[in-house]
């Protein structure tokens, strides 16, 4: 497993859901053993935490949902996985480097530390508030 890899499964991973999220019927069950009426369980339909539930107000939950569906989409359409360049191995190395996933509109990869992709951070900031930690 390459480091590239769970950075680039996490981004896509969080903002589909944060957009089903935004758009779920909330329902907090408040029944032992899933929860009570102080501290509600987890949403039954999409699993947010109760605590993460608020934060987003009722008339910014759909186009908040349409943007990220958005920068999933884009996400899908503009990264593509290339095969990570042989560091120092010399001509005629047959050794697999693994791949990485390029964003081609600004050339960057994705979840590497250094020059990496920032094109998805707003997104995905907004979606981690939004998923509140569920997965
Ligand atoms: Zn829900
Ligand atoms: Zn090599
Ligand atoms: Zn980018």
């Amino acid at each position: 497993m390459t480091t590239n890899t769970p950075a680039t499964l996490t981004t896509r991973q969080e903002l589909a859901p944060a957009a089903a999220r935004l758009r779920c019927d909330h329902r907090f069950p408040v029944q032992p053993p899933h929860g009570s009426l102080s501290y509600p369980g987890p949403c039954q339909h999409c699993g947010v935490p109760h605590a993460a539930s608020s934060p987003v107000a009722d008339q910014l939950r759909e186009p908040l949902a349409a943007w990220l569906e958005k920068a999933a989409k884009s996400f899908d359409d503009e990264t593509y996985e290339d095969a990570i360049e042989c560091p120092s191995c010399g001509d005629g190395c047959h050794e697999d480097h693994g791949t990485m996933r390029v964003h081609s509109f600004c050339g960057r990869t994705i979840g590497a530390d250094a020059e990496r992709c920032a094109c998805f951070d707003e997104a995905l900031a907004v979606a981690r508030a939004v998923n509140g930690g569920a997965s």
